[in-house]
């Protein structure tokens, strides 16, 4: 049988910067460069099409950035390449990226007639003085108009980007976003808390960032999950909630270890038992330099541990027949000893396949996985 395969293809090109973001993203790109950057794109995902012959193709996802800015001819022109060099599956499920007011209906019309059938909007909130706060430049209304267009062109598999944690936010007005969000019906929302990552500029702005207090970030988280529950939405990963039937292919394959390789700077690939990334180098990426950093071949203790670190994320946590069939020992001896302890706390569970996290044990799960995992080899 053929092994299963995801892209990632990463586009790094923003309207403008958010004052939160740490991905690779450049703002105000010239027309120029975005194009130089497609055919740099082409050339690489039709080079490494040779080492994959083998694989089946089942998920593709543009992320970003914002992929919906590129001229769509220069979107269909990457997805086309794909399409010609890679086994694809006839179900492939193929994601873009977008944000609020970029597309429009022909735009997605054309999408879809590509072969594009899975859309990812960043929201992050539907309050304006949250947006503003974040740096970002849409408004409620863009969104709507952006899913609508979205919807009548024939997206039917829409998820939007909501976030947590942002400076000055209550519980209600976070509740009345998901409320907000959830009347549009899109089948898939992932519900990220804010992290200040370092040279951002919320990074720094130290103690001058006014941030909820850690009470109101754990009633956003739990309240959260319920009131996403009461719309329909199932909590399939810590972070991610789906209608039944449309949790994300793509990125069910970094939770569940499975392969991947990833294409432009600052993307990463998991691929033929190597692990590797792309430095952010965008101007050297178009020149056709190699950008590859980080090589290395993980051992089996390394790839145990992080398979139950990415496991655990996801609500139907490890399954102990997986686990054996991939490693060749029971995760019981190894894990599930150490899980017992916080099991009695109401933190985790056994079930009849394995083991998950409960509601309060995802709430502080990274610190029970650096208490069970080791990566000191
Ligand atoms: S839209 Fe997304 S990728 Fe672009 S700057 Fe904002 S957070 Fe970063």
């Amino acid at each position: 049988m053929r092994k299963t395969l995801g892209l990632y293809i990463h586009i790094p090109f923003c309207r403008s910067k958010c004052l939160y973001c740490d991905f690779c993203s450049f703002p105000r790109a010239d027309g120029e460069t975005v194009e130089a950057y497609a055919k740099a794109l082409c050339r690489d995902l039709a080079r490494r099409s040779a080492e994959c012959d083998e694989y089946t193709v089942d998920t593709v996802y543009f992320g970003g950035g914002t992929p919906t800015l590129l001229p769509i001819g220069l979107l269909t022109k990457i997805l086309d390449i794909v399409a010609g060099c890679y086994h694809l599956a006839t179900d492939t499920e193929i994601t873009a990226e977008c944000n609020p007011a970029t597309g429009g209906l022909e735009y997605f019309a054309e999408m879809r007639r590509s072969g594009f059938n899975r859309l990812s909007i960043g929201l992050q909130s539907t309050h304006a003085e949250e947006l503003r706060a974040l740096g970002h430049i849409n408004s409620f209304a863009d969104f709507e108009k952006t899913f609508s267009e979205a919807r009548a062109a024939g997206f039917h598999n829409i998820s939007a980007d909501l976030m947590s944690g942002i400076p000055h936010q209550t519980a209600e007005r976070y509740l009345a976003s998901i409320d907000r969000l959830a009347a549009l019906l899109p089948e898939h929302i992932s519900a990220y808390g804010l992290t200040v990552e370092e040279g951002t500029p919320f990074g720094k702005m130290g103690d001058r960032l006014i941030l909820p207090d850690e009470d109101t970030a754990r009633q956003m988280y739990f309240e959260g999950i319920e009131r996403l529950a009461s719309h329909g939405y199932g909590q399939y990963e810590i972070s991610n909630f789906a209608r039944a039937g449309y949790e994300s292919r793509h990125n069910l394959k970094y939770w569940n270890c499975d392969e991947y390789l990833g294409f432009g700077p600052a993307a990463y690939s998991d691929f033929g038992g190597d692990r590797f990334g792309n430095s952010r180098d965008l101007a050297a990426y178009i020149e056709g330099v190699s950008i590859e950093c980080d090589r290395e071949t993980p051992t089996r203790s390394q790839r145990m541990n992080e398979y139950v670190m990415l496991r655990m994320r996801l609500s139907e946590g490890v399954s102990a027949i997986e686990f054996q069939r991939r490693f060749g020992c029971s995760f019981d001896e190894v894990f599930g000893k150490r899980l017992e302890v916080y099991a009695k706390h109401g933190l985790a569970e056994r079930s009849h396949s394995g083991w998950h996290f409960t509601k309060e044990g995802f709430y502080v799960s990274n610190a029970i996985l650096s208490e069970i995992l080791d990566f000191s080899e």
